[in-house]
């Protein structure tokens, strides 16, 4: 980069992804510009955040929030602004990088405008990939912009891929740390309550993608998110349980030489690889003592304890609008189980029963890859799951 400071936006800005988004910026603020930030119901600390990094936009995604955040910022010159049109306004604002860290399929629109706008867009949010993969790169594509992966695993499979061919690549293995229940007898796992799968063994991260890690539905979302970022045969993609979480992920190649990337889980490792790319620059994470961890461990995942991998399988075969479908009614599934109305495996339960009755739409399922058809499919996944959670399972 030129000394020029960079423009840059962050979507989900008061989350786990956008606060490490902005302890990386904040600690070379002359290097940047912060177009918008944006936020939910924290409005407090979007407008905390506003002001430290003088934020040309603040907005929360709540209108009726608005004066709450407009007195937050009063005297400041930095505007707020609320609700859809606003965010998506935020987004269509040059800049040169913005991170999507939005929680859930909401993620995906300002992605696709800030794509639009040819900014490069540094990507947490794994949903925009499982909903509307061909829909987001072909996006890229068509206006010269790039999607960088800050997934943990996604970011080690880039890195291990730098000079290779892509056609050399056997495998993809993405490992997983098993989650909070990992060594749970299987026959307790349907009384898991919320507060004992909101707290990970290794990675501190918000409470979606925390319970998420638990059920292994954030593992399936990755598997896909995997085929369509790299367009690789789902038959490559491999899941390996590794409770250390150092091991992110492995490249395999056509002459048998793998290739793992290491790292302390700490997300700003991802975060400042896309933040910097293509170079890399000295970042304040923890340097391993390999020697003091000893042993790293390595397992096949089970089909019984996490059910998710396997209807990822079935989302990656079947393709079109079932990645929409899988994610949306994922996310119902998650606030029923996160209200208290459905228990830990039934989360599986209310997906499986949604792909099942919405698979045999084939219109709905192998619509075009368009914004509106994505958002009908989004839509019928969570109208679907919340009948069944309804029904009583
Ligand atoms: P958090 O729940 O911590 O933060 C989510 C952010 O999105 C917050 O700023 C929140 O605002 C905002 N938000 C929530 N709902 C909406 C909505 N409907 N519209 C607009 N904004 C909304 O999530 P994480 O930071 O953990 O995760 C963000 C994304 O990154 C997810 O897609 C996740 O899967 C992915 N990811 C996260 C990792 C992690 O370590 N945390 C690792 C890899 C990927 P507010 O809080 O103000 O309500
Ligand atoms: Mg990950």
């Amino acid at each position: 980069m030129s000394g020029d400071t960079r423009k840059i936006s962050i979507f989900g800005a008061t989350g786990s992804i956008g606060e490490s988004t902005l302890d990386l910026i904040g600690r070379d603020p002359q290097a940047y510009e912060v177009v918008a930030l944006t936020g939910g119901h924290n409005i407090a600390r979007l407008a905390e955040q506003a002001r430290q990094f003088n934020a040309q936009v603040a907005v929360t995604a709540h209108e009726s929030r608005l004066d709450e955040l407009r007195d937050a910022l009063a005297g400041t010159g930095i505007e707020a602004a609320a609700g859809q049109g606003a965010l998506d306004e935020a987004a269509c604002r040059p800049v040169d990088w913005a991170m999507s860290a939005i929680v859930g399929a909401a993620g995906l629109e300002p992605g696709l405008r800030v794509l639009e706008h040819h900014g490069t867009l540094a990507l947490a949010n794994k949903e925009s990939l499982v909903c509307a993969g061909p829909l987001l790169m072909a996006t890229a594509q068509a206006h010269h912009a790039r999607v960088l992966p800050v997934d943990s695993e996604h970011s080690a499979v880039f890195q291990g891929l730098v000079g290779e061919d892509i056609d050399a690549v056997e495998r993809i293995i993405i490992t997983a740390s098993g989650g909070a229940f990992r060594d749970w007898p299987l026959d307790q796992l349907a009384d898991a309550t919320l507060d004992q799968a909101s707290s990970h063994p290794n990675w501190d991260m918000g409470q979606r993608i925390t319970i998420d890690s638990a059920s292994m539905f954030n593992k399936a979302l990755e598997l896909i998110e995997t085929k369509e970022y790299f367009g690789v045969d789902p038959a490559k993609i491999e899941v390996l349980v590794h409770p250390q979480s150092l091991v992110h992920a492995i490249v395999g190649f056509n002459d048998g030489g793998m290739m793992a990337h290491v790292g302390p889980p700490d997300m700003r490792h991802a975060i400042g690889y896309a933040l910097h790319w293509p170079e890399r620059r000295a970042l304040p994470v923890e340097r391993l003592d390999l020697a003091a961890i000893g042993q790293l461990e390595f397992r096949a995942p089970s089909d019984i304890r996490y059910p998710a991998l396997r209807l990822a399988r079935e989302v990656m075969a079947a393709g079109g609008m079932s990645g929409a479908i899988f994610n949306a009614a994922k996310e119902i599934a998650l606030d029923g189980f996160i209200a208290g109305t459905i228990g830990f495996m039934d989360m599986g339960a209310v997906v499986e029963e949604a792909l099942d009755r919405l698979s045999a739409d084939t219109g709905l399922v192998h619509a075009a890859f368009t914004l509106d058809n994505v958002r009908a499919a989004d839509q019928m996944g969570r109208v679907t799951a919340q009948e069944i959670i309804d029904a009583g399972l």
